[in-house]
């Protein structure tokens, strides 16, 4: 349910086929709120991707439209997942993009967890 002047969900994005189990993923966590998987192109030693499971088109969308639960349920999910790989220690990044000008692909809302060696002072 976008907020006015989002585009609508794409019901067919590939996201949503994985939530849909119509495409296989490597997952790495699972709950009420969120999907987490390994990224089909990692740019990273470790690059998994966070979903809810929630039809939001970006992270404008998301934290226009998402309950509380849903967003509080989102985030535990990707600090859950980050510890869970191991990159507390060590650090790691999380990202993501937001249309047209950051390169989103996939229209449902998702973030990068990156990590497993220096990054550098990406910003741009
Ligand atoms: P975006 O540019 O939208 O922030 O990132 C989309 C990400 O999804 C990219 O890093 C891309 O490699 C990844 N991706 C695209 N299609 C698939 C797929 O079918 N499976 C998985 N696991 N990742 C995908």
């Amino acid at each position: 349910m976008p907020v006015s002047g989002m585009p609508p969900y794409d019901g067919g994005n590939i996201f949503a086929r994985i939530l849909r189990g119509e495409i296989p993923a490597n997952k790495v966590h699972e709950d009420e709120h969120a999907l987490a998987f390994h990224d089909i192109a990692p740019q990273a030693p470790v690059h998994v991707l966070v979903i809810p499971k929630g039809r939001y088109v970006s992270v404008a969308d998301f934290s226009a439209a998402a309950s509380p639960e849903e967003m509080a349920g989102f985030w535990r999910a990707v600090g859950l997942v980050a510890r869970q790989l191991g990159l507390e220690g060590q650090g790691y990044r999380v990202l993501t993009n937001m249309g047209e000008d950051a390169g989103q692909e996939v229209p449902h809302f998702h973030v990068h967890i990156l990590g497993g060696k220096p990054l550098g002072a990406m910003l741009v």
